[in-house]
């Protein structure tokens, strides 16, 4: 109990306060402690104390996430309004962390985006920041649409931008309106930036043409280029319609090296090299069979706090299965071309999570069935995916040469795949035994799978079935087929005994 200090206040409303501002309230002399519980030693009881109630801040927040969006003043009512952005495909100016450990406790870290880092968004809010910390804002609310998601009374800033800063940023929005020129934001703030800032600023009207672009490509070079990566997670409705988009920001680039790649032809070992080296566009495509489209997004949120956003997705598709499922969704991660901006240079990756057609499970299950003839036009719809099995589907079928045709261009895209095979049924099919032996011939050296005995028994079955007259070239074929061994390697000498290596005689593609 206070004698003089707070006497309208009683204890019990300033531990209330304290909580659920979540500050810390010091009361510094004057509170005369009376045990009324009788834990308290005796030598206390009696005496005068300051006393600082500290409240429990939680270190983890309930619900935390990255918003883009645009701000807008209600002057009238002292509110920051923030609009969430209404066009989800579009990169907004701003974005806002927020960290909702409660009701009462809520942060907002604000930025402007570098993919927008334009130097009027960014005084823009420096202004709102300003008014944030000065108290001068009663309300702070979040709306999408017409909808209110959140209203708060004391947002906690945690960025505030340096004087440094802001005459930095200034002062390059006063050159680009001189100059009719995009500059942006830059990385490093220093004074020596300023003061060349400055001189040019001043000089700029007196300056002739060709000095004027020396002057500014100089200025210009004083500050790096800095590697950014966008991501943004689109979560996709049955008729592409965007239901949702997360966004976020990294420092750096993705290290192509280490997504593990590992082309099995020399045409697309070089491929993937030069897109590495160029940092060149490409697209991934994976499936899950844990997690419908929403669930993928869920979990993708919840699990952010931890990670990075693109090691969250593909921690993601790496869990393991533990029981047989069909596939839920599909996962595209388009990594895109990088795009200079000012001082950023940006590589945006989009990644788009949708459920799976229900026709993709459908061949699945034929396939599994081992069905392959009926599967034959979902093979076609998902070509892209299954084009060893559509060579095989096609020769079961009698569409010998589709088959050929599809089975080289299986063997294009991985040289050592099981397609060798088939293009040597095919040939068997077409009573071609000379072609069908060479093909066979080829893939018992080439092939990484397991090659005995399913090929042999699918040319027997196949001869069978269609009733094939058969010849002595036919039956070396099934002596070919007869031993299992294992594929050359790529320095090895080739079979064909050309005393070249494999990889640069039969092994080449
Ligand atoms: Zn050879």
């Amino acid at each position: 109990m206070a004698t003089d200090a707070l006497p309208h206040t009683g204890l019990d409303t300033i531990v209330r306060a304290a909580g659920m501002s979540h500050q810390k309230v010091s009361i510094h002399k004057n509170v005369r402690i009376e045990d009324v519980s009788g834990h308290l030693p005796e030598e206390i009881t009696g005496q005068l104390m300051s006393v600082e109630i500290s409240p429990h801040v939680p270190d983890k927040p309930e619900l935390s996430g990255l918003l883009m969006g645009n701000f807008a003043e209600d002057t009238e009512y002292g509110t920051l309004i923030f609009q969430l952005s209404e066009d989800k495909t579009d990169i907004s100016p701003f974005c806002v962390k927020l960290n909702i450990f409660n009701n009462a406790l809520i942060k907002f870290n604000i930025k402007t985006t570098n993919t927008n880092g334009k130097t009027t968004d960014y005084l823009k809010l420096n202004r709102y920041l300003k008014k944030m910390r000065n108290l001068e804002y009663r309300r702070f609310k979040i709306v999408n649409g017409d909808e209110q998601i959140l209203i708060s009374s004391c947002p906690h800033v945690n960025d505030v931008f340096t004087s440094l800063e802001i005459d930095i940023v200034s002062k390059l929005r006063e050159l680009e309106l001189k100059t009719g020129r995009f500059l942006g934001i830059p990385h490093y703030f220093s004074e020596s930036f300023l003061a060349s800032l400055h001189r040019l600023n001043e000089s700029w009207e007196g300056l002739m043409e060709n000095k004027r672009e020396r002057e500014f490509n100089k200025l210009r070079k004083q500050q790096p280029i800095v590697k950014f990566t966008t991501l943004k997670v689109i979560l996709k409705g049955e008729h592409d319609e965007v239901l949702n988009v997360l966004y976020s920001e990294e420092r750096g680039w993705i290290n192509y090296n280490s997504i593990g790649f590992n082309p099995n032809s020399k045409a697309n070992k070089a491929l993937w090299q030069s897109i590495a080296k160029k940092h060149g566009p490409f697209t991934l495509s994976s499936r899950s069979r844990i997690y419908k489209a929403e669930e993928f997004y869920d979990a993708l949120t919840n699990s952010l706090t931890e990670q990075l956003l693109l090691q969250a997705v593909i921690n993601l598709l790496n869990q393991p299965v533990n029981e047989p499922s069909c596939t839920k969704s599909n996962i595209t991660i388009n990594f895109k071309v990088p795009v200079q901006s000012g001082w950023s240079n940006i590589q945006p990756i989009e990644i788009e999570i949708k459920d799976v057609d229900p026709l993709y499970n459908k061949l699945e299950t034929l396939i599994i069935a081992e069905d392959y003839v009926s599967a034959i036009q979902l093979l076609e719809r998902y070509k892209d995916g299954f084009l060893e099995d559509l060579a095989f589907a096609y020769a079961l079928d009698g569409r010998y040469d589709d088959s050929v045709v599809c089975a080289e261009e299986a063997i294009r895209i991985d040289h050592r795949s099981i397609a060798h095979f088939t293009k040597g049924l095919a040939y068997a099919g077409k009573g071609d035994f000379k072609s069908a032996y060479s093909a066979y011939l080829l893939a018992v050296h080439v092939c990484n799978v397991a090659t005995y005995p399913v090929p042999k028994e699918n040319l027997e079955k196949l001869i069978n079935v269609k009733k094939i007259q058969t010849d002595e070239v036919y039956d070396q074929i099934i002596e070919l087929l007869n031993q299992s061994r294992s594929p050359m390697k790529d320095n090895e000498k080739c079979y064909c005994h050309s005393g070249r290596k494999f990889i640069n005689c039969h092994g080449s593609l």
